[in-house]
């Protein structure tokens, strides 16, 4: 049996006519930026997680780019984020014009330590970056409490987490701002690159709504300096038939953990119980990892490594001259996490197999 690292035919199968009624839609209108789609997916994103206001973007790169432009990250800014992510994140700090800082994650959910953020606090931090990875989430109440403290904003790095929830509440909804991906493997995919930046503050959302176009309300009337990163016509089309199935497709990945999570159970990363993980990725952690990962490969099941080097430790960033010791979890987690095929529409078959797999490696030991 083969088993992709994902297969998106089925969410497709499951939309193909509607897709083909937007496509139909968006040419009938004519209007190819910043249309009604736009308009329309960006009030319905919104009410779907909760939040006031949305703006659609390029991607969840520069969903984050703006987002970071728009709380005012500039020179000197310190922007805090875990070295345990997809590197968009600190590029994103960067290009916004800050310094990305590293922190450390927690040892048994790999998301990122709030206590190694109160110690990398400082006069010079702007904003709080947490990334809820793998579509579980970091422990907001804890780092709310933190943030507030010290007057510092904070952006969540909602990219992997569409639906998860902390407490009951949405990820994206407790910073200053979030900023999601629609990459088409995200829990919520477009047919593209897209992203959206969404907020409760209106002043944010004016800052983000002028970045995002040239700096303008008006056309052709500049009020600051912005750029082109606006969230295509037809890919909200798209998103818009795709949303409304994003809690059916959650429950499917949730479903599959819950088969992984029996089976595997001491292998499973700990999320704890206020947090309702909506399982972008499966991942385990096996002290044989590589030789797991080839096993599997053999016969058939293709797996990932998210991510296979820390950011601390990847050449980009070699300038910042960090030690492999400096962020001994992620170090550590690195050689052992292997994140297993989940996505809507595996069958109960693929499930299966992949867990008789893993069974008959540790047999075969
Ligand atoms: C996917 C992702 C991004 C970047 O999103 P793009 O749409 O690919 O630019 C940023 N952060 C995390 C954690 C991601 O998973």
């Amino acid at each position: 049996m083969k088993v992709p690292f994902v297969d998106l035919s089925p969410q497709y199968q499951e939309v193909k006519a509607e897709l083909q009624d937007d496509f139909d839609r968006v040419f009938a209108a004519q209007h190819f930026i910043l249309g009604n789609e736009v308009d329309e997916f960006e009030k319905e994103f919104a009410a779907y997680i909760g939040s006031k206001y949305c703006v659609g973007v390029g991607s969840g790169t520069d969903a984050l780019i703006l987002a970071l432009k728009a709380m005012g990250v500039g020179e000197n800014d310190e922007v805090i984020l875990p070295t345990h992510t997809f590197v968009a994140t600190a590029l994103a700090v960067i290009e916004a014009g800050g310094t990305p800082v590293f922190v450390d994650v927690d040892e048994a959910t790999l998301q990122m330590d709030v206590n190694a953020v109160a110690a990398a606090i400082n006069n010079n931090t702007k904003v709080i970056l947490p990334v809820h990875l793998y579509g579980s989430m970091v422990p907001m109440d804890q780092l709310m409490q933190l943030a507030e403290k010290h007057g510092i904003q904070i952006l969540e790095d909602a990219c992997q987490a569409h639906g998860a929830t902390y407490s009951g509440k949405k990820a994206g909804t407790f910073g200053n701002m979030a900023a999601f991906s629609f990459y088409p493997g995200k829990n919520l995919g477009a047919y593209g690159d897209a992203g959206a930046i969404v907020t409760n503050d209106p002043e944010l959302y004016e800052q983000a709504k002028l970045l995002h176009n040239y700096g303008q309300k008006k056309k052709y009337h500049h009020e600051m300096l912005g750029k082109n990163s606006r969230l295509d016509e037809l890919q909200a089309a798209f998103l818009r038939t795709k949303l409304p199935h994003l809690d059916s497709w959650n429950q499917q990945r949730k479903y599959i953990a819950q088969k992984y999570d029996v089976a595997l159970g001491e292998y499973r990363l700990s999320i704890p119980d206020e947090i309702e993980s909506v399982y972008h990725l499966y991942v385990i952690q096996h002290p044989e990892r590589d030789e797991l990962q080839a096993y599997l490969q053999e016969n058939g099941v293709d797996t990932l490594i998210h991510y296979p080097i820390p950011l601390h430790m990847q050449q980009c960033f070699s300038y910042m001259n960090h030690s492999p010791e400096e962020f001994p979890v992620a170090q550590k987690y690195t050689a052992r996490i292997l994140s297993l095929p989940i996505y809507p529409g595996m069958t109960d078959e693929q499930i299966a197999y992949v867990i008789e797999l893993i069974q008959s490696f540790e047999n075969e030991k």
